[in-house]
């Protein structure tokens, strides 16, 4: 049986800035490092990317940074720390934020222009996680008076969830633009872009970070993204399933089927997708998971996640390598269950989607990938190796969750650190130069060396024409291990 196959995400914040614990989150398993921009200035970022990089670098091994955009989220004037409780039946004003506001137990405070009078009576408001919800029971003349259905304390300055298909947020804002620019020179692989409504906004982010740029991560965490949700998949390189705020704007109990829709959807693309937060939440604090949580992991496996995020667990918790590890041993047991021929029997009788429109190298390089995939299965290949120069024939294979383990091999070293997010593959940098037999030659030896196969194995070999002008890899090659 091949290594892990799931990915795991952790997010980076102040409990595993100490470069021991830095190290020993990748050391147990962390393939991908996500950097939120909500908090702290720029330059911090700056830093906590440059040491993961030298992580990277000591542990010899392609670690993919995700930098998280913080996006149009609307927060309440701060409530008093000490937090005040409203309680269901009360009735709060609404009314709009000036600079010096506070909110109380009477009234909530919204930090945007126009959002107040947007409000009409019937609307929902969320809070925070979701939990303390408010009806709008008037409204006129920019006073709205909101009855608390779902009561609970509120402090700080919790987000509030307004009506999205009236008050419209646009991402990526602008401050998102100014952060993307100040980023780039950090050489970052992925931009995880949040509150991402349709594929304009995601095209807004491609047009920023050109087409050599990092890949784009659209958080579907809205409901016009799940409605959207083809459409973003065509121009986005992947998506993340971002639980916290669907369970806030969606009904809690449509999550899990959503999630169960973003993951087929965005595997039958050919894009990795990332199941994310509150995965183990209660290892904030404990020092092993609950039972539920268990169960949501695996589960997320079973649906053919690409990747399992860390949130919390890793950012601010008690014992960033203990949650990893946790991570690691769930979704290493639960592929054991995982039924690898059903998946890709039933990716293989359909078109790869959004293919109808696609350019000729993709129609191509998804016909070689099928057959990569059914040569696994006919003649049970030890593995698949992909020479890939953008990454796209590896996450073309993994779309189909084959039981044998691939090898991506690039020139491109962030191309290797893309694809520790992508399902199933072992990225390594590798100079593939020569005739398409020299690359074979090169690619099974590169398998030989690493123990992935021996001899007397049949190994697939994905490949192009290096002399093509159109660069599309059209070749598959089984060979025997000599
Ligand atoms: C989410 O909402 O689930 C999410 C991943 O986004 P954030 O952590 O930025 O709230």
């Amino acid at each position: 049986m091949p290594g892990r196959r799931t990915k795991i995400v952790a997010t980076i914040g102040p409990a595993s800035d100490p470069p021991d614990v830095l190290r020993g989150v990748f050391e147990a398993g962390a393939d991908v490092a996500r950097v939120g921009l909500a908090h702290g200035p720029l330059q911090a970022s700056l830093d906590r990317i440059r040491r993961i990089q030298d992580v990277g670098r000591d542990l010899d091994r392609p670690i993919g940074i995700l930098i998280d955009l913080p996006g149009p989220k609307v927060r309440s004037a701060p409530f008093p720390e000490s937090g005040v409780t409203l309680v269901p039946g009360g009735v709060v004003r609404i009314t709009e934020a000036a600079a010096t506001d506070v909110s109380s137990a009477e009234v909530v405070a919204v930090a945007l222009a126009g959002a107040v009078d947007a409000l009409l009576p019937g609307d929902r408001i969320a809070l925070g996680d979701g939990g303390v919800a408010l009806v709008v029971l008037d409204a006129g003349a920019g006073d709205v008076r909101a009855e608390v259905i779902s009561g609970g304390v509120v402090r700080g300055r919790p987000g509030v969830a307004l009506p999205e298909d009236r008050i419209a947020l646009r991402s990526p804002t602008d401050d998102d633009l100014r952060l993307l620019e100040g980023l780039l020179v950090a050489d970052v692989d992925s931009v995880a872009v949040s509150f991402v409504q349709s594929a304009e906004d995601v095209a807004a982010v491609r047009l920023a970070v050109g087409s050599t740029g990092p890949m784009i991560v659209a958080k579907i965490e809205t409901g016009p993204a799940v409605t959207n949700l083809d459409d973003i998949l065509r121009v986005a390189d992947g998506v993340m399933v971002a639980r916290g705020d669907l369970g806030v704007r969606l009904p809690l109990e449509d999550v899990p089927h959503i999630q169960k829709e973003i993951i087929r959807t965005g595997v039958a693309h050919g894009k990795p997708v990332i199941t994310a937060t509150q995965m183990l939440e209660s290892m904030v604090v404990a020092p092993t998971p609950t039972r539920a949580e268990v169960s949501d992991v695996a589960n997320a496996v079973f649906d053919g996640t690409s990747a399992v995020m860390l949130s919390g667990e890793t950012a601010i918790g008690a014992n960033p390598v203990a949650a990893v590890a946790a991570m690691a041993r769930i979704t290493r047991r639960a592929e054991r269950e995982f039924d690898y021929e059903g998946w890709g029997t039933r990716l293989g009788q359909q078109q790869m989607a959004g293919l109808h429109d696609a350019p000729s190298p993709t129609r191509i390089t998804s016909a070689i990938t099928a057959a990569a995939w059914r040569a696994s299965v006919d003649a049970e290949l030890a593995a698949i190796i992909a020479c890939t120069s953008s990454g796209r024939t590896a996450r073309m294979i993994s779309r189909f969750r084959p039981k044998c383990p691939i090898l991506a091999l690039t020139p491109q070293p962030r191309t290797a650190r893309q694809l520790a997010m992508a399902w199933g593959i072992r990225p390594m940098v590798m100079d593939t130069h020569g005739t398409t037999d020299d690359i074979v030659w090169h690619a099974v030896e590169s398998a030989v060396n690493l123990g992935m196969v021996r001899r007397g194995d049949l190994v697939g070999v994905l490949v192009g024409s290096p002399t093509d002008l159109e660069p599309t890899t059209d070749v598959l090659r089984l060979v025997r291990v000599r």
